[in-house]
């Protein structure tokens, strides 16, 4: 199965109902362990307002799995919210106080999707990274699916070196590893590209940072590519527009300039 963005997308957790993510290993649900979760946010303000770090709570807690009993240690920040809710007795639309819990840390982080038991060691524990770099640092969780790029490359078996004509060994630039690859899999090839953009933007401190939707953007690029190669499951669908959107721009799709201008 391969990335299921919709249900990331809308996943907001308010204090008053934490939902959290399936369990990573049974995919039973996560509970609050003693239905304890310690914040500090009365002093938070409503994050539309008070963007500022005085007017963030902070929040912690410990998760186990109803299924197979995993913990789950999660920390983060939390913000003052009103959250609309059906009133089914009323049948009226209620407005509450509440607060919105953003994670920071999660140990151990969810896996967004699954990975084919078959894939490369070295892709596996890359993208692992990117799951765990996701909640705290969206840069470095992009540089870690760009590494991934490398580590599939091997195990396709294109060189990362070659020898100049003066005898020397020089290592090859992933962008023409990624045009050697792109030879025998033009398609795949441009859905790897596109993580080498979103990775080098990352790298790059540009004034606006990768998000965490562009994340996804690279995490449906990264599950088409490994469901692909090592489920023998063709899955693009509508991935490749999206590569294409990140490639034509050389960074996240959002970006307003495009390649040439
Ligand atoms: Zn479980």
């Amino acid at each position: 199965m391969a990335f299921d963005r919709k249900a990331w997308e809308v996943r907001v957790i308010y204090k008053s109902d934490p939902r959290w993510w399936p369990c990573s290993k049974c995919r039973e649900e996560l509970v609050l362990v003693d239905g304890t979760l310690h914040e500090d946010g009365a002093k938070a303000g409503y994050n539309l307002y008070y963007p500022a770090e005085d007017f963030q709570g902070r929040f912690a807690c410990l998760l186990s799995c109803k299924g197979c009993g995993l913990f789950v240690s999660v920390a983060g920040r939390s913000w003052r919210t009103v959250r609309e809710t059906y009133d089914s007795q009323t049948g009226e639309d209620v407005f509450r106080d509440d607060l919105e819990l953003t994670p920071h840390h999660v140990d151990p982080p969810p896996a967004f999707f699954p990975i084919p038991f078959n894939c490369p060691t070295e892709v596996v524990r890359e993208v692992g990274r990117a799951f765990a770099l996701f909640w705290c640092d969206t840069q470095a969780a992009a540089n870690a699916l760009r590494t991934a790029v490398e580590f599939l490359l091997d195990d396709r078996d294109v060189p990362r070196e070659r020898e100049t004509a003066e005898g020397r060994t020089t290592y090859l630039r992933l962008a023409e590893r990624l045009a050697q690859f792109k030879q025998a899999e033009p398609e795949l090839g441009e859905i790897l590209e596109a993580l080498k953009w979103l990775g080098n933007y990352g790298s790059h401190g540009s004034k606006v940072p990768i998000q965490k939707r562009d994340l996804f953007d690279g995490f449906e690029c990264t599950s088409t590519v490994i469901d692909e190669l090592y489920t023998h499951r063709p899955a693009r669908g509508s991935v490749s527009k999206l590569a294409k959107k990140i490639n034509d721009r050389r960074g996240p799709a959002w970006l307003q300039w495009k390649k040439g201008t």
